[in-house]
């Protein structure tokens, strides 16, 4: 995972492509794959309680948030471990943010989900980093610029200096603290999304486990592996992965 400051330096550095792609995460560890009909799995997803527009919603926030979990990390070098830990962050805090806001509109939810989105908003992980300081380092890291602090930051400042100015924690324990929070908001939107419809299913029930070479096999031998899997994917209707343990189970 290479971000944007990543990208930058190495552009401003004079260095040649070949050598930047040699950072970033190469990991290139199984995902599991599954598909079904969004009109099953929708309605059985987050108690059954919610509109397709927000389940989707929600489901792209989780994916994302899993995602970032297992793969927005790397030690190849300090300027990438940097460029995860800002990304780490910032997906953490948008959504959060979203479970926030979404917080504030209960008329889009019924009895389980209010709860659930309750059990959420009141870990303390998930309701600090959308308090201050967290939301200032977001704003000034990655936003609005240094120009608030700008009278407080030394000659030799660098990307971490914002994070002690703005938090007052330094990048180790933001890095703890970012990881620990990606948990919490993963576990209980994990939670949320398998409480099963009043049917008593829940979306594993209206979906199977897609071996990614046998949608190869199956749909499009001639193409290349990557667009095959998508392009078969999106024709079954609605694709999950399992980004990190705790998604699916
Ligand atoms: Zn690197």
């Amino acid at each position: 995972m290479i971000g944007v400051g990543q990208a930058a330096a190495w552009t401003f550095g004079g260095r040649s492509i070949n050598e930047f792609s040699k950072h970033g995460n190469h990991e290139q560890s199984s995902a599991t794959w599954f598909d079904g009909k969004l009109f099953r799995v929708l309605p059985a997803a987050f108690a059954g309680e919610l509109s397709m527009e927000l389940s989707l919603s929600l489901i792209t926030i989780h994916a994302t948030v899993q995602a970032a979990r297992r793969w927005a990390r790397t030690t190849c070098c300090a300027w990438c471990a940097i460029a995860s830990l800002e990304h780490r962050f910032v997906v953490l805090h948008h959504a959060a943010r979203s479970l926030e806001m979404l917080s504030g509109r209960p008329h889009l939810l019924g009895a389980k989900s209010t709860e659930h989105l309750r059990d959420l908003m009141t870990d303390v992980h998930v309701s600090t980093v959308v308090t201050q300081p967290y939301r200032r380092l977001r704003n000034g890291w990655f936003h609005l610029g240094l120009a608030d602090i700008a009278h407080q930051l030394p000659s030799d400042s660098d990307i971490l200096t914002p994070i002690s100015l703005y938090a007052g924690v330094d990048p180790l324990e933001l890095d703890a603290f970012v990881d620990l929070d990606l948990d919490a908001v993963a576990d209980g939107m994990n939670t949320w999304l398998l409480d099963p419809a009043k049917d008593g299913n829940t979306i594993f029930d209206h979906l199977r486990q897609v071996a990614i070479q046998k949608v190869v096999d199956t749909h499009a031998p001639s193409s290349s592996a990557s667009g095959l899997v998508i392009g078969s994917l999106h024709r079954a209707g609605t694709a999950m992965y399992s980004g990190a343990s705790s998604i699916c189970t």
